[in-house]
């Protein structure tokens, strides 16, 4: 086959800054993802993102299936030649923000993710597999460094926020290897990191929506104390707001960046159970 430099230069491709293209070639990069994401032939493989095809050819090659989704119609021809004789493989071209992610899981069965995400919709992706999926193994992807250090932030540290606390209570997240800004093209202005997240090993809640509620309160004001957050977002007078926290065993005075993921899982539960969330 062609270089995929070449593929994209016949086919006169023109780089889209706003879809995050930013592509990775380096076979030994690729093959090391894959790998990363654990992937053999009893695996089917969910991927957002498809590019020039560069990941999913070798994510074919390992996989049992692949299903990747790609917004950029104007990657079609490309496609057509970067994954000829891939049999295992399906392309859907469309915004996977708007994907029927329970009619995928159909058709998948247990799956696992792996992805050079698009930049602008790390998070927003993320949360979906977080939130929605019901057959979502593990997520393997690579991101922004600086958004692989918020996935896996300690408490009580600046990068500890919503995401981490979301990631800890479906699973545990690793960051597997650094990713220099050189190894893509075109080239981006930060580097990158691929990170693993192995769905299962969290911790229960009470209810998903009152923990998201609660996550969101206790990072609404970085710098106000947890109980000044609840008084402002509940409503709820200063007395009640020190209850609640004393009976999900929180200090005084505390800010919500200090709690750990399953404290906070702990205070969804007495909000939800005092009927307040
Ligand atoms: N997988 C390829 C690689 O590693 O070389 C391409 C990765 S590139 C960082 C991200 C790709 O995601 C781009 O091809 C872009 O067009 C596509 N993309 C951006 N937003 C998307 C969305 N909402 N749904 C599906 N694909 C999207």
């Amino acid at each position: 086959m062609e270089e995929v430099s070449e593929i994209l230069k016949k086919n006169g491709f023109a780089f889209k800054k706003k879809f995050g293209q930013n592509f990775i070639a380096d076979p030994n990069l690729l093959e090391a993802i894959v790998r990363d994401a654990g992937i053999d032939k009893t695996t089917s493989v969910l991927e957002i993102g498809t590019g020039a095809g560069a990941l999913t050819r070798a994510l074919s090659k390992a996989a049992n299936r692949v299903i990747s989704y790609e917004i950029d119609r104007s990657l079609a021809p490309v496609l057509a030649e970067t994954l000829a004789g891939c049999e295992n493989t399906e392309v859907v071209f469309g915004d996977f923000m708007r994907a029927d992610l329970s009619a995928l899981e159909s058709s998948l069965g247990p799956y696992a993710v792996c992805a050079n995400l698009p930049y602008y919709v790390t998070t927003p992706v993320l949360l979906r597999f977080l939130e929605e999926a019901k057959l979502c193994q593990r997520v393997t992807v690579m991101v922004q460094e600086e958004v692989a250090a918020r996935f896996s932030a300690k408490e009580n540290t600046p990068d500890y926020g919503a995401i981490t606390a979301a990631i800890a209570h479906r699973g545990s997240c690793r960051i597997l290897r650094k990713v220099p800004r050189t190894m893509f093209y075109p080239r981006p202005n930060v580097d990158s990191a691929v990170v693993r997240i192995d769905f299962g090993g969290g911790f229960e809640v009470e209810s998903e929506r009152a923990f998201r509620e609660t996550v969101k309160i206790a990072f609404l004001s970085r710098r106000k104390t947890l109980e000044n957050n609840l008084m402002n977002a509940l409503h709820i007078p200063r007395e009640r707001a020190k209850e609640l926290l004393a009976l999900a065993g929180v200090k005084e005075g505390v800010r919500g960046e200090t709690l750990s993921p399953a404290s906070l899982g702990i205070l969804s539960n007495i909000l939800f159970e005092n009927g307040i969330l």
